[in-house]
């Protein structure tokens, strides 16, 4: 029925780069069979799933939105394409995302732009936009996204989704193509809250591959979520980050965002102001880090070890094919975070930017500390406004990091935090997303508030 669904409306929506309709029909009977003979190997066991591109797959070409890895068909399966494959999960295909996850609205994908089901002029938000989609326009019932400024919560937010972050470490990052590694961080997404668990727990768990997987327990965040739907917050302090808030954001935000609050508060929660000074220099820190990280990432596509060689014609010495390769192959995104980040290492600016923005960093997970010391969770719009139109910010890419002034201190900080649908906008009619934010290793407070506020 999901394949059905792809192939009669994705033309128009244009969430998934790749469809393996043949390996997911196999996936599927495997899981029909097992779960007839009560060996069911998860609760997911044949529920499709869309996964973001960025994830290797060896059935099914991995190009990360990039020109670069066009064709490219990896030599082995990423740990969470593992896991969902042990759970019986069918993988319907690859969705779109802006390239190598640089950017806020899918538009930096190098094959195709994605459109917003709840309005195809919009954006569906961004990097993981395909999944979104995918999710928002019933293709599939359940998506990966990574996140590591929020690409899965800004996406989630803009399309009526729920999109979780998971404490840094707690997903494994082998086999996910990176962006900027102590950032990025695998997660699911769901149309429920409870879908959202469920798959939570499919894909989180420890990986020695990954080294800086972290060895501890998943908290039980299905039973978090179940908890949650009784809808009894009595007992659970929850933090209003005074900083995200006020000037820049949308009227209709700002009044979902209160609307959330009274209904939190009316759900047995105490609601309180907690201020976190350093989240104002968040996106300064974030814009210095993550293009530092992806510099020296992006170094391995050189042209000689995966996907695009041009001028590869015995007349070029491997430098020339190599720049050659890359001027093509990368898009002008991915070149401008390449310079700066280049730029912001050199010798005699490393201190003045990015040893300055590693001190920033660390302020911001003092201020979490601090917050977390007096409230259970966090709370705040998760974008400033609702999805924008298609177009409107391609040549302006200061105002499109500003899309993401809620999501980056949560990435910078390691913790985890979910986007649960608040509503439409009466500005526009679109959908807004809360953010709730909770201390590394605590996920299943997330989905205890977003299922009793759900
Ligand atoms: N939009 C942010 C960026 O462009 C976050 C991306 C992400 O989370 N992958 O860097």
């Amino acid at each position: 029925a999901h394949l059905d669904r792809i192939a009669e409306i994705d033309d128009q929506l244009g969430a998934f780069l790749h469809v393996s309709g043949a390996e997911a029909l196999v996936a599927a009977k495997a899981a029909d069979d097992a779960i007839a003979a009560g060996e069911a190997p998860s609760p997911l066991a044949g529920v499709p799933i869309a996964l973001k591109d960025v994830f290797t797959t060896v059935d099914a070409p991995t190009t990360c939105g990039s020109k670069i890895l066009e064709g490219w068909v990896p030599p082995y399966d990423a740990a969470v394409t593992e896991r969902l494959r042990a759970a019986g999960i069918p993988i319907l295909g690859k969705t779109n995302m802006d390239e190598f996850a640089m950017g806020s609205s899918t538009e930096n994908s190098a094959y195709q732009v994605t459109r917003n089901p709840w309005d195809t002029t919009k954006i569906p938000g961004g990097s993981g936009g395909g999944s979104a989609a995918a999710l928002a326009s019933y293709q599939a019932p359940l998506a990966i996204g990574t996140d590591t400024g929020g690409s899965i919560r800004q996406p989630a937010a803009v399309t009526a989704t729920v999109g979780v972050k998971p404490t840094y470490g707690t997903v494994s990052r082998y086999g996910l193509v990176a962006c900027a590694s102590s950032l990025d961080q695998g997660g699911p997404c769901g149309r429920t809250v409870e879908d959202t668990a469920l798959l939570h727990a499919v894909i989180a768990g420890h990986d020695h591959r990954d080294s800086t997987s972290i060895d501890a327990p998943v908290p039980d965040v299905v039973a978090a979520a179940k908890f949650g739907a009784e809808q009894d917050l009595s007992g659970v302090r929850i933090g209003v980050v005074t900083e995200l808030g006020g000037e820049g954001y949308q009227a209709g935000v700002l009044d979902s965002f209160h609307a959330a609050l009274a209904v939190l508060t009316d759900r047995g929660a105490e609601v309180v102001e907690v201020s976190c000074p350093h989240f104002t220099y968040a996106l300064g820190a974030y814009y210095l880090i993550l293009p530092s990280e992806v510099s020296s990432n992006l170094a391995r596509f050189d042209a000689m070890r995966y996907g695009l060689r041009v001028g590869d014609d015995g007349t070029h010495s491997a430098e020339e094919v190599m720049a050659l390769t890359r001027e093509v192959g990368f898009g002008p995104e991915v070149k401008r975070r390449i310079m700066i980040g280049t730029y912001a290492l050199s010798s005699g600016y490393y201190d003045a930017y990015y040893g300055q923005a590693q001190k920033v960093r660390t302020l911001i997970a003092r201020d979490f500390a601090a917050a977390f010391s007096q409230v259970d969770v966090l709370v705040s719009p998760t974008t400033p406004t609702t999805a924008f139109a298609i177009g409107e910010k391609v040549d302006d890419p200061l105002a499109m990091y500003l899309f993401d002034l809620c999501t980056l201190p949560v990435n910078l900080a390691g913790v985890g935090a979910m986007s649960v649908p608040s509503g439409l906008s009466a500005d526009d009619g679109m959908p807004v997303g809360l953010q709730i934010m909770a201390p590394a290793l605590a996920d299943d407070r997330l989905y205890r508030v977003g299922a009793a506020y759900e």
